[in-house]
């Protein structure tokens, strides 16, 4: 059976999407997950609600941008590696990437916090010179945990600043970089910051 049977199965990747109506969650599974043409969705709605026209699917495109362009998003972040390691499955890394805090999983400094520091006025902070990417504005990136297993499998992933990510590189291993570098990241970031980590303890 296609359509909300299959949905209700998958209510797990609309967690963090509040208040959205069955049918905008059909839409939203086929359109972005599925990555199925207009005209599939429609059949896929008028199973749903026979009444559902042609004009009424394109009014969920709107209505949905906001969530079928945060999905791309994530889909543009799942790389060649990440699909091999991850047997292809989008939705498993979609949920593993919206179930990550939006901080840095070393530090802790937030993509809000990045934001305020990856600035291009007169008065940035960072980057130090122009060799960064003006739409960068300190995003924060998904890397390997274990450099040795080379695995881009989700469990083995994790979001990290710009600058834990470039510091630790392939050099430093996980649990000394965790021990060692955090905390002196931590206060160099306070000090860039001005005031105390919107994270207290990591
Ligand atoms: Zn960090």
């Amino acid at each position: 059976m296609i359509g909300i049977e299959e949905i209700q199965s998958k209510e797990d990747l609309f967690i963090n999407y509040d208040n959205l109506t069955a049918e905008e969650k059909i839409f939203i599974y086929y359109y972005s997950f599925k990555q199925k043409d207009m005209k599939y969705i429609e059949n896929i709605l008028k199973k749903f609600d026979s009444n559902k026209t042609y004009q009424d699917v394109q009014r969920l495109v709107e209505e949905c941008k906001k969530y079928t362009r945060e999905i791309q998003n994530i889909r543009n972040k799942f790389t060649k590696e990440r699909k091999v390691d991850n047997n292809e499955n989008f939705e498993e890394f979609f949920k593993w990437y919206k179930n990550q805090k939006s901080h840095c999983g070393y530090c802790g400094i937030t993509q809000q916090e990045l934001h305020t520091l990856f600035t291009y006025d007169d008065n940035k902070t960072l980057p130090l010179n122009d060799n960064w990417s003006k739409n960068d504005r300190g995003t924060l990136q998904i890397e390997r945990l274990d450099n040795k297993s080379n695995s881009y499998n989700v469990a083995n992933l994790i979001l990290a600043c710009p600058l834990c990510n470039n510091a630790k590189s392939n050099l430093i291993d996980e649990n000394s970089w965790r021990e060692i570098f955090v905390e002196p990241m931590r206060i160099y970031y306070k000090k860039l910051l001005g005031r105390e980590l919107k994270n207290s303890q990591i």
